[in-house]
């Protein structure tokens, strides 16, 4: 096919065992999309080293498939319909008139009813849910049974373009799109709709009701350096990041964030005579640190694990946890004000921290994976960025 026909190129993705494991495939058509779905052009999108094995560990029924969900995008074109404000209430009788804009269903109800005209750049939940079991009516639809998620949908199901390593991104009915104000650059943008909404999520949960509230982040990732910025910003004292891994912690300074390795946390967390920190987010999914964290909770603290362990043995001593009345929360996923707060987070601070230095300088596309992949091994950077 020559390059002047081509409207859409997408890189299937067969298997961390299939040869090829993946193949750029150009269309002559864009994608048709039916009433209630979006049509979107992706402007960037990111690859890291977790995601390369979370794309080896993708089940044999979900490939083949166009992989990759964190992303800034573009409309093409929008064929919600527009819902009045009315039919918004019957849908959730529950919710008052002055629900609209709040947090909560009803509020994400009203994500779903806004077309964007063409060229809006937009970002967009992963997850879509139902809408309609008692999890989505709930405030919980992170947890709805019904719901699919961007680049693990076989490329059998829908019209084939369900994930962002691709040029063009067709999103589901009920899908939440979000519009992205245009003083937040790309690079942050595309990482809103995966990293810093999971963490607006995780330092929700961690909530404290301490007024000078002090808090250790466990990991060095980017879900860490954004855990770090999202306690500052609401309220947090004193936010500390740990991790093994000390050339790593250096970015951490250029963020304003104090850090430490595990062996010096206690002394660190009891130097200035506290009873401990009020709240540990783990990014790391690392099993070492959990005794670590629990160790630096004060009584009645409260512990937020954000990535899942790389073992099932989870090494808590239930004494200390009982003692000291420590909170144990699991968070993954988010909600769609969860979304919409991590945009508003990344506009407020757009120019205070050098969020460019988190990506790749350059640029790959679709054709350029194995390098990007490879750049992605070498861990140099935070993300890698693809423009399709
Ligand atoms: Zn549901």
């Amino acid at each position: 096919m020559s390059a002047s026909v081509v409207a859409a190129t997408r890189l299937i993705y067969f298997g961390a065992h299939h040869k090829p494991r993946w193949l750029v495939e150009h269309c002559g058509t864009l994608p048709e999309i039916q009433e209630g779905e979006v049509l979107l052009r992706v402007l960037l999108t990111t690859l890291s080293a977790d995601d390369l094995q979370k794309f080896a560990e993708m089940a044999s029924e979900d490939v083949p498939a166009v992989i990759g969900c964190e992303s800034v995008c573009e409309v093409v074109q929008d064929r919600r319909q527009h819902k009045p404000a009315d039919e918004i209430n019957q849908l959730h009788p529950n919710a008052g008139p002055q629900d609209v804009n709040s947090n909560n269903h009803n509020s994400n109800e009203k994500l779903l009813s806004v077309p964007f005209p063409p060229g809006t750049r937009c970002t967009f939940c992963v997850a879509v849910s139902c809408q309609e079991c008692q999890n989505c009516r709930n405030d919980s639809s992170r947890w709805c049974p019904n719901s699919i998620k961007y680049g693990r949908i076989p490329l059998s199901s829908g019209r084939g373009f369900s994930g962002t390593y691709a040029t063009h991104i067709v999103l589901r009915k009920l899908t939440p799109v979000v519009p992205v104000p245009p003083s937040i650059s790309d690079r942050p943008a595309a990482v809103a709709n995966v990293t810093v909404a999971a963490m607006v999520h995780a330092v929700e949960e961690a909530r404290t009701p301490s007024s000078n509230a002090s808090a250790l982040v466990t990991g060095s990732n980017l879900s860490a350096v954004f855990a770090c910025l999202l306690l500052r910003h609401n309220g947090y004292k004193r936010v500390i990041c740990c991790d093994a891994n000390q050339s790593r912690l250096k970015l951490f300074a250029k963020f304003g964030c104090e850090t430490t390795l595990p062996i010096n946390v206690e002394n660190m967390v009891y130097s200035d005579k506290s009873a401990g920190v009020d709240c540990v987010v783990d990014t790391s999914g690392n099993s070492s640190m959990v005794e670590t964290g629990i160790r630096a909770l004060r009584c009645g603290g409260t512990y937020v694990c954000s990535k899942t362990s790389d073992t099932v043995h989870f090494p808590i001593n239930s004494e200390e946890i009982i003692q000291k009345g420590l909170s144990i929360k699991g968070v993954s996923g988010y909600e769609p004000r969860h979304l919409r707060e991590a945009l508003r987070f990344l506009e407020s601070n757009h120019d205070r921290y050098p969020f460019d230095e988190l990506f790749s300088h350059r640029t790959y596309n679709l054709t350029e994976f194995e390098a990007a992949i490879h750049v992605a091994e070498l861990n140099a950077f935070h993300r890698i960025c693809i423009v399709p």
